[in-house]
């Protein structure tokens, strides 16, 4: 059912780590020339996913594709970094779904119901606008399906018989893609006890690209006097189109003066920022601010909405790298302030 060229688009099934084995080779062998291209590989593997968030489609070369998933893996738990292994499992499960959403059902049926053990029986049904490919058992919908939250996800929204919950084939991968992510976080926790020489600068390598794109851990801390340089794209699209006179809607201004008050800007510099606002009234928007502050109402300061909330009501804009790896835009403002100021990069206590 599989071929060679699966198994490089899909590295992470048990029919790969079978190949692997049959080669037979061991870490020391990799430093042969003829295997330069895997570990070259595999270290860009870790790159993508630390810079971009993706890992690439690209396989060309089938054997650099299907060896170099397992050295990536093996690099990432000597690193030992939760926050690289995280985003390389999500990064490796996007590339997964674009590739499986591409699938004819047969294989997508086999590869579910073989690697994932998924309880996964085929459709042909039509039902509105609709077309159902598979039926998919309860347990195997709900456990890949609970951390996503567009409303499609949730169950009184599905179509549910005898057990089984019908999902079109697109559907199908992106439940996929959550059980690779899964099983790459699995495979990359399992350290052995010693560095390989081969990989020693590997690894060093790769620590270097964890601290260059996810940044030094450190302690939740924000600078004490706020740096406008470091707002996100969200932020300072509110600011712009309040300058330009444009309406903005509840939601953003909420998140205008939830965000400057929790980065520590006074609060009539917050009221100040909506001056040009064309229904401005001081008045108001005082009251608002200080609400939002925690000064009055039921005196409970409010925190910034999360980036999906911001998403849901258009509020998020023009999201750059460092969006991709935060979930709130005071985390932005975090990670960003970091790296303009240079300081506070203490490491967390282990
Ligand atoms: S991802 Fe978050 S921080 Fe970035 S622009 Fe969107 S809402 Fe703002």
């Amino acid at each position: 059912m599989l071929t060679r060229a699966d198994l490089a688009k899909y590295p992470f099934l048990s029919e790969a780590a079978e190949y692997v084995r049959e080669l037979g080779l061991s870490i020391d062998e990799l430093s042969a020339p003829e295997f330069g291209l895997v570990l070259d590989r595999a270290e860009r593997r870790l790159e993508e996913a630390l810079s971009k968030g993706r890992v690439s489609g690209d396989v060309s070369n089938e054997s650099a594709e299907i060896l170099s998933f397992p050295v990536s893996n093996l690099i990432l738990s000597l690193v030992g970094e939760e926050r690289a292994r995280r985003r390389f499992a999500l990064a490796e499960s996007k590339r997964a779904y674009g590739l499986l959403r591409q699938e004819d059902p047969e294989k997508l049926e086999y590869i579910a119901s073989t690697t994932f053990a998924w309880k996964v029986k085929r459709l042909d049904v039509k039902l509105g606008r609709r077309f159902y490919d598979f039926a998919l058992s309860l347990p195997d919908f709900l456990r890949n399906s609970v951390h996503l939250r567009e409303p499609r996800w949730n169950l009184p929204n599905r179509v549910l018989d005898h057990g089984f919950v019908y999902v079109t084939r697109d559907e199908a991968a992106r439940l996929m893609e959550e059980e690779v992510r899964t099983k790459i976080l699995e495979r990359s926790g399992r350290s052995p006890d010693e560095v390989p020489k081969l990989l020693g600068s590997v690894v060093e390598r790769a620590k270097g690209l964890v601290i260059k794109w996810l940044g030094v851990p450190t302690k939740y801390e924000l600078p004490k006097v706020p740096l406008p340089e470091a707002m996100p794209p969200c932020v300072r699209h509110i600011i712009d189109s309040l300058d330009e006179g444009k309406n903005v809607q509840h939601m953003g201004r909420f998140t205008l003066a939830s965000f400057l008050l929790n980065i520590g800007t006074g609060e009539e510099d917050v009221v100040k920022l909506f001056k040009p606002a064309t229904d401005f009234s001081e008045r108001m928007t005082r009251y608002q601010v200080e609400h939002i502050g925690g000064k009055r109402g039921g005196r409970t300061k409010y925190t910034c909405p999360m980036c999906t909330t911001l998403k849901t009501h258009g509020v998020c804009f023009k999201p750059d790298e460092i969006c991709e790896t935060i979930r709130n835009p005071l985390s932005y403002y975090k990670a960003k302030s970091r790296t303009l100021t240079n300081e506070g990069p203490k490491r967390e206590p282990n």
